[in-house]
């Protein structure tokens, strides 16, 4: 704890109150640019009483009251599950309660000492503990640099009864985005390479149907594991995954995190429903964004500030822990709520602040944004 305190590393929570795209903390009002509620949904009123619309108070649940495989499998999973595969094209879908039992259960369930995982360096934390509980050996690879995952596949495939190569599409800290098409293609190359997606910063905010960067790459069939959540721009909360029926059927019976859970609440998969079939039609809120993390991008670019990124997080690396705190803080005196991120979330020395950017964000807030940045150099 010293430790963590000495090196500006150590965290609290935060109290704060909700006011559509504003927070207010210690009375201070601001624009919340550290939420992943990409498309701005779960501020829409309009969106949320058009499905209030589509539900009897009498009958909505707010708790499954059992595991799936018990009595927790209500007909609001079939319906969920349903519209995924048919959405995405794909045999099979599963929801799972977050991202988080998502990745830390899948890996685990069809791996075995056969297995050899080979994973982005930069990947999430709950694809690390996935990972660790697997049985699988795994390297990590440099973040992105597909010439050493090329020989590493190449080196080691024989070994192996099957590789799986696992990336996020988006990046959550960088913001930046994986090859898929590559990666497609070295799959192709050899007989006995698995892809696992990770697309929770990508659902909603890529492809024309908002289903994530293996739409816009007309990959998702080469995907075994395509995963993404329903917490970020679909604003409800949950994850999935669509694959074949095989897989699907191997998850139910062997991964920890589905089968020893309470289901979710059947109002939440309605809701994460609802949202599904509308998601196609926000493709003018997905330019907006597209079009204020450019600007944005571009800007801290002049100031000296430039980033891999390529989408709607977009980072400001300062350095050290200290220098990222004092930026933040400044940030929000002026009425912006971006924060810092550290250490063990990032490498050491690359402390930044993360602008999390979302479609209700107007061009002049953005400016504004900028006009502080700038005056802080
Ligand atoms: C947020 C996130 C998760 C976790 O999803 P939850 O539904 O919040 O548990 C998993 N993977 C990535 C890349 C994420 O950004």
């Amino acid at each position: 704890m010293k430790l963590l305190k000495e090196q500006n590393n150590f965290r609290i929570l935060p109290t704060l109150i909700h006011q559509g795209k504003e927070v207010i903390i210690n009375g201070q009002r601001m624009l919340n640019l550290s939420s992943n509620d990409y498309l701005g949904l779960a501020n829409d009123t309009v969106l949320l009483n058009a499905f209030w619309q589509t539900v009897k108070p009498e009958e909505v649940k707010f708790s499954s009251s059992s595991s799936r495989l018990l009595t927790g499998n209500f007909a609001a999973y079939g319906e969920l599950e349903d519209l995924l595969s048919s959405l995405f094209g794909t045999e099979a879908a599963l929801v799972f309660n977050c991202g988080y039992h998502a990745n830390t259960g899948i890996l685990p369930a069809v791996c075995n000492t056969k297995t050899l995982i080979l994973a982005d360096k930069l990947v999430h934390a709950s694809l690390i503990d996935g990972i660790r509980l697997s049985e699988a050996k795994c390297i990590r690879y440099r973040h992105n640099e597909y010439s050493q995952l090329e020989r590493l596949v190449e080196t080691h495939h024989k070994q192996y009864e099957q590789v799986i190569i696992v990336t996020e599409s988006i990046f959550s800290m960088d913001g930046d985005e994986a090859d898929l098409p590559r990666l497609v293609k070295l799959k192709q190359k050899y007989p006995n390479i698995l892809l696992y997606v990770d697309e929770a910063h990508a659902v909603g905010v890529r492809g024309t149907g908002g289903l994530g960067c293996a739409e816009a790459y007309g990959c998702i069939a080469d995907i075994d594991f395509l995963v993404g959540t329903f917490g970020k721009a679909l604003a409800s909360s949950g994850a999935y995954i669509v694959c074949r029926q095989v897989i699907r059927d191997y998850l139910i019976n062997k991964m920890r995190p589905f089968i020893f859970t309470t289901g979710l609440p059947p109002v939440t998969l309605q809701w994460t429903s609802f949202v599904l079939r509308h998601l196609a039609g926000y493709q003018a809120k997905r330019e907006h964004l597209a079009a204020i993390g450019n600007r944005l991008r571009a800007a801290l670019r002049e100031k000296g500030y430039s980033s891999a990124s390529v989408s709607q997080i977009v980072p400001m690396v300062a350095g050290e822990s200290a220098t990222a705190l004092q930026i933040a803080k400044e940030l929000q005196r002026k009425g912006f709520y971006a924060l810092p991120v550290r250490p063990p979330t990032v490498p050491e020395g690359t402390s930044r602040i993360r602008f999390s950017l979302t479609a209700d964000v107007t061009d002049e807030e953005v400016e504004k944004l900028i006009s502080i940045v700038n005056d802080n150099r």
